[in-house]
C-alpha cells in the first residue's frame, strides 16, 4: 500500500461506538449531524457507520450536502436547515429531504417549489428560541404559524418536525437552556392548536445529549461527539473515542548547524548542531499558521518540537542532534486520539484559543482521508 504524504485516518468503529455513548447519555434517537463533510471525516463512510450503528436519521446545513447524501445512496431520513433565497427547494423535493424552514419566506418557497411538482413538501419548523441565529423569529411566529397551517391544509406541505438549536449548551446548568426548551414547547403547541402540529422535535446538540437528558425530546442532535470530541471537557470525555488521526510522511531530514534560522523570518535559530525533519503538511492544509513553534509531532513513539513558521505546504520538526532515530519516510502523528499521550487536536486548539470543532472540520482535502 502507497504511503500518502498526508493522511487523516478515520476509525469508524470510533464512530459507531459513540453514537452508542450519545443515545445512551441522551436516552434518545440520534440525528446524525454529519454538515461539512461530516466536521472533515468524510461524509458518506461517516454516514452509513451512523446510521448502521442506530442513528434513526441525518442532518446537514445545505440542501446540496443532503442530495450529495442520496447520490451516495443514503435512504434514511435527512433533515437540511440552512438556506438561501438561491436554494434549490425543488432538488431537496426530488431527493424527499425534510427542508427545515427559517422564515415565512422559506416556507413560500417551499411552497411554490412543492406546487410546482404537484406534489408536498416535508418541513421541519426551526424556531429561534434564543440564539438569535436562523430559525422563525419571535414576531415573525403568529404569522408564520397561521402560514403553516394553511399549507398543511392544502396538502402542500406534511408538518415532519420542530427544531432549536441551544445558544449555551455547553454550560449545562445554565438557565437558558431550559427556556429555549420551553419555547419550543410553547411553539410546538402553537401549531397542534392551527391542526399544524409536528411529528417529532429535536434541541439537543452534542452537549446537551450528553449533560441534558431532560432536554432531549424524540430525537438528539449530535454532531462533534460522533467525532469523539468532548464539547464539556470539564464533565469528562464520557467514553468518546476520537476518531480522526493526521499523519503526515517526513519527507526530508537534514543536519543544521547552531546559529542557523529556520523557515521563513527565521523565528526559530538552531541553538546547537541539530537534525531537522521536513513534514509535508502547513496551512493550507488547516494547520493553523498561529501554531508556530507551539506543538509538538510523534514520530516512532517519541515527541519532537515544531521549530520556526508552519508554511503553505510544509512545517518543520526539531530531531535534535543525534536526529532521534528518525528516517526519510517515517510518519509523524500531528494529533491522534492523545490515549498514547500523544498530541490532540483539542492541543491545538487550546494553543491557539479556539475549539477543535475548527480543527477537524478545517482539515483539508489533501489530507487523504483512510477508514479503518
Ligand atoms: N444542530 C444544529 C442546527 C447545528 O448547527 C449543529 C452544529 O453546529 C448541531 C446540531 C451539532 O452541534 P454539536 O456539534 O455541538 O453537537
Amino acid at each position: 500500500m502507497t504511503s500518502p504524504a498526508l493522511a487523516a485516518t478515520i476509525d469508524l468503529d470510533a464512530i459507531a461506538h459513540n453514537v452508542g455513548v450519545v443515545r445512551d447519555a441522551a436516552r434518545a434517537d440520534v440525528l446524525a449531524v454529519v454538515k461539512a463533510d461530516a466536521y472533515g471525516h468524510g461524509v458518506l463512510p461517516v454516514a452509513r457507520t451512523a446510521l448502521a450503528a442506530g442513528a434513526a436519521e441525518l442532518g446537514v446545513a445545505h440542501v446540496d450536502e443532503a442530495v450529495a447524501l442520496r447520490a451516495g445512496g443514503i435512504s434514511a431520513h435527512i433533515t437540511a436547515w440552512l438556506h438561501t433565497p438561491a436554494t434549490d427547494f425543488g432538488a431537496a423535493i426530488a431527493h424527499d429531504i425534510d427542508i427545515a424552514v427559517s422564515s415565512s419566506r422559506q416556507l413560500a418557497a417551499v411552497v411554490a417549489a412543492a406546487a410546482a411538482r404537484s406534489t408536498t413538501a416535508t418541513v421541519t419548523v426551526k424556531v429561534d428560541t434564543g440564539l438569535n441565529r436562523s430559525g422563525i423569529a419571535v414576531d415573525e411566529w403568529a404569522d408564520f404559524a397561521e402560514s403553516l397551517a394553511k399549507a398543511k391544509a392544502d396538502g402542500a406541505v406534511s408538518v415532519r418536525a420542530i427544531m432549536c438549536h441551544l445558544a449555551r449548551g455547553d454550560e449545562p446548568d445554565h438557565p437558558l437552556n431550559s427556556e429555549q426548551a420551553h419555547r419550543l414547547d410553547v411553539a410546538a403547541d402553537d401549531l397542534r392548536r392551527l391542526g399544524a402540529g409536528p411529528e417529532v422535535m429535536h434541541i439537543a446538540n452534542s452537549p446537551a445529549a450528553l449533560t441534558r437528558p431532560d432536554l432531549a425530546r424524540d430525537l438528539v442532535r449530535p454532531g462533534i461527539a460522533l467525532y469523539g470530541r468532548t464539547p464539556v471537557p470539564e464533565r469528562g470525555d464520557f467514553g468518546l473515542i476520537p476518531a480522526m488521526t493526521l499523519t503526515a510522511q517526513v519527507s526530508l531530514v537534514k543536519k543544521l548547524s547552531a546559529g542557523e534560522g529556520v523557515s521563513y523570518g527565521h523565528t526559530w535559530i538552531a541553538p546547537t548542531d541539530t537534525t531537522i525533519a521536513i513534514l509535508p503538511a502547513g496551512y493550507a492544509d488547516g494547520v493553523p499558521r498561529l501554531l508556530s513553534g507551539k506543538f509538538a509531532v510523534r514520530i516512532n513513539g517519541r515527541s519532537f518540537p515544531g521549530v520556526g513558521r508552519i508554511c503553505m505546504d510544509q512545517m518543520v520538526v526539531d530531531l535534535g542532534p543525534d536526529g532521534g532515530g528518525v528516517a526519510e519516510g517515517d510518519r509523524a502523528e500531528l494529533f491522534g486520539t492523545g490515549r498514547d499521550g500523544g498530541p490532540t487536536a483539542k492541543d491545538w486548539a487550546d494553543t491557539i484559543g479556539t475549539i477543535d470543532y475548527e480543527i477537524v472540520s478545517g482539515i483539508g482535502r489533501r489530507a487523504i482521508r483512510e477508514y479503518v
